[in-house]
């Protein structure tokens, strides 16, 4: 049976690698009706709506999209694209994949990195509650609740348990941020009683940094507040090769929207450049989320054989190939 999905290619390098993508996916043979529905900053600009409605409706409709990045104006304009998206499907968990691929050099030659983020989604000091009290001196709201702490905390060990993971780590700031960074603790740790057979951690996130740097290896599920997941996963995307080659999914209880962990990287858009890997790796867990397992894995293996020849890969992961020409490599492999 066809599934209908909703394709959003953004802006910047969203177009391009976002049919590089759709091409990967059509050529496993899953029959996906897209619904394209743009979504880029004009739109925005236009429609005075930093969500307008075909993309709410095509979503409300699908419940699963990909997505392509959409920039985000920086200090002033419309509020980001992605918050508000996260925000109104209520797409509590972001999960970010940081995994090894083969072939690509960093500076971690001889060790295997494969961890999970688990971000919280929807609040934070992304709760947009910003003040400025009188000139020159301005409050931002961070919000932390148990609701949302639980729900992640939840959402990452049942993946832990599911998926025979070892270890989950909270990291926080609960030294400084005794009553938010507090009560996310006290949630996971609550949470984690409830799975005795994953070893539950803390770190706090100044620390967790360095580890990170030092002894990727040793990291497995990472549990975070939105905020130090956003920057974590920056840093954990740099430990394998760069933002060109890690995924996201934003799920929820009813929609699911997955989208690589880069934004629209305006330096290089229409360059024909951009590294589609992340975009088709989000796929393979959009894919995945449909039951499609047979199509996620031969996507999967055909983008990392892709990268164990190396002779097709873009500039961003050392080599020289244009995203048409790595595409079709991938193409070919998932055909051959
Ligand atoms: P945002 O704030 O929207 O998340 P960002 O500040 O993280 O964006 P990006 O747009 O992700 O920035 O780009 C950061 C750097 O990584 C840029 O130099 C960009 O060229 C590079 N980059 C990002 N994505 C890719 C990609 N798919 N292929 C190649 N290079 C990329």
């Amino acid at each position: 049976m066809s599934q209908n999905c909703t394709l959003i290619p953004g802006d910047g390098i969203g177009p391009e690698v976002a049919r590089a993508t759709v091409r990967a996916v059509e050529a496993t043979g899953t029959d996906i009706k897209w619904q394209l529905a743009e979504l880029n900053q004009n739109i925005i600009l236009e429609s005075g709506k930093t969500l307008p409605q075909h993309v709410l409706d095509s979503l409300n409709e699908t419940r699963v999209g990909l997505k392509g990045p959409v920039t985000t104006p920086i200090a002033g304009g419309f509020q980001s694209v992605n918050v508000a998206l996260r925000k109104t499907l209520d797409l509590f968990a972001n999960v970010r994949p940081i995994r090894t691929l083969p072939g690509i050099k960093t500076r971690f030659e001889d060790v295997r990195i494969d961890m999970v983020i688990f971000r919280e989604n929807t609040e934070d000091l992304y709760s947009g509650l910003e003040h400025e009290i009188i000139p020159d001196v301005v409050t931002s709201l961070k919000v932390i609740t148990r609701t949302a702490s639980e729900r992640i905390a939840n959402y990452a060990f049942q993946y832990a348990r599911k998926n025979h993971r070892k270890k989950v780590v909270a990291i926080h700031k609960a030294n400084i941020m005794k009553l938010a960074d507090g009560l996310f603790l006290r949630c996971c740790r609550e949470v984690a009683e409830r799975y005795p057979e994953v070893e539950y951690k803390e770190l706090i996130v100044d620390n967790a940094s360095m580890q990170l740097v030092i002894r990727p290896e040793t990291f497995d599920i990472l549990l975070l507040p939105n905020l130090y997941g956003d920057i974590v996963s920056d840093l954990a995307a740099g430990l394998v090769g760069g933002l060109g080659i890690v995924p996201g999914a934003n799920m929820g209880k009813t929609h699911a929207v997955f989208e690589a962990v880069h934004g629209s990287a305006p330096d290089i858009a229409g360059q024909g450049k951009a590294n589609p890997t992340a975009l088709m790796l989000s796929a393979v867990m959009l894919l995945t989320h449909i039951g499609e397992n047979a199509a996620a894995a031969k996507l999967q293996q055909s983008i990392e054989a892709v990268y164990k020849e190396g002779k097709n890969v873009t500039g961003d992961v050392g080599g020289t190939a244009s995203t048409e020409e790595f595409t079709d490599a991938v193409v070919k492999a998932v055909k051959g």
